[in-house]
């Protein structure tokens, strides 16, 4: 049997064009300030695919452009001035940031209320404790590829496969706050292989290229792969070996076109939703309900 492959293109199109329809409704244009330093290729391309995809939305993006010499400094005056810019909702700062600047020092810079990456220790904070706030935009956008294909998440075994900062740990942490039963699992799990065996929902984020094979993959359990892998000929693999799992899984994300796309949508969300929270004078930006209601309903 094979399992239905989860269109993350489509949702994430989806999402866009709500997010646009609202934009159009509001009294102002939202402001989305990316930061980028340094001139690394990978993170340029991804920075254009942001400006375009917030474009059409409605969404002044501008960028700003550091070189890579940028001292600590002076990214944090860079920082201070946007914080500052009633006109700027959400600021981006585009990581990893070359080595002379410390990164925590970044995150705790940016105003938690223009902090659409989720990643300052007030949001985090905020997200543990499962309150309303800012959620890192990755594992948000899998939370709204779930609701989407309608996968029950209230009561799963769910397996988080990987536990960094910026996927792993916001994920058992979402998962767990819309009541399912959560594992992370890490490269310190002993026999991973019976762990992913037991899960209803399987989140593999842990950026080795097809590790998940199908014989890990519990019968009808949904697959979502986070992994971005760029294999020696060129190709783009996620961390299942996805034609594989397919035979095991209900549901399955491809990669290209699973969550990756989710990523930037949920970025934009995250801007509105924070224009929308901070303009009202409203505090904090809603994560559990729909980022488009300031109630969080
Ligand atoms: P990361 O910071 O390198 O974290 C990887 C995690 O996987 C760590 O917790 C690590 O365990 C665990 N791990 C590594 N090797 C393992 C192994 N052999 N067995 C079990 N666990 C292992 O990576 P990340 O930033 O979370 O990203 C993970 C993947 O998602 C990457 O492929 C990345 O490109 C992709 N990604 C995609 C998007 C998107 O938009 N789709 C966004 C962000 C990231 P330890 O903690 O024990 O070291």
């Amino acid at each position: 049997m094979s399992a239905t492959l989860i269109d993350g293109k489509q949702v994430a199109a989806a999402l866009r064009a709500q997010l646009a329809a609202r934009v159009a409704t509001l009294p102002y244009t939202p402001g989305l300030a990316v930061v980028l330093v340094g001139d690394d290729p990978a993170s340029a391309v991804y920075v254009r695919s942001k400006d375009r995809a917030a474009a059409a939305a409605g969404i002044a993006a501008s960028t700003i452009r550091l070189p890579a010499d940028t001292s600590e400094a002076a990214l944090l005056a860079t920082i201070a001035r946007l914080n500052a810019d009633p006109a700027i909702d959400g600021i981006l700062v585009q990581l990893p940031v070359p080595p002379q600047i410390r990164q925590v020092a970044v995150i705790e810079a940016i105003d938690p209320a223009k902090d659409v990456d989720g990643f300052h220790p007030l949001n985090v904070g905020r997200l543990h404790d499962g309150r309303p706030g800012l959620v890192p935009c990755t594992p948000l956008g899998v939370m709204r590829l779930l609701a989407h294909v309608g996968v029950s998440v209230r009561g799963a075994r769910a397996l988080v496969l990987g536990r960094s900062a910026i996927v792993g740990k916001p994920m058992a942490a979402l998962l767990t706050n819309a009541d399912a039963t959560v594992t992370v699992a890490h490269s310190r799990t002993r026999d991973l292989a019976a762990e992913c065996r037991r899960a209803e929902l399987l989140v593999a984020a842990v950026g080795r290229a097809e590790m998940v094979r199908g014989d890990w993959v519990a019968n009808q359990a949904v697959v979502i792969d986070v992994g971005i892998n760029r294999l020696p000929d060129g190709r783009l693999v996620g961390d299942c070996a996805t034609a594989e799992c397919a035979t095991h899984a209900a549901a399955i994300t491809p990669v290209p076109g699973g969550v990756g796309p989710m990523t930037i949508a949920c970025l934009l969300e995250n801007t509105v939703a924070a224009s929308v929270v901070r303009r009202a004078g409203l505090c904090p930006a809603p994560h559990q309900g729909s980022a488009l209601d300031p109630a969080g309903a």
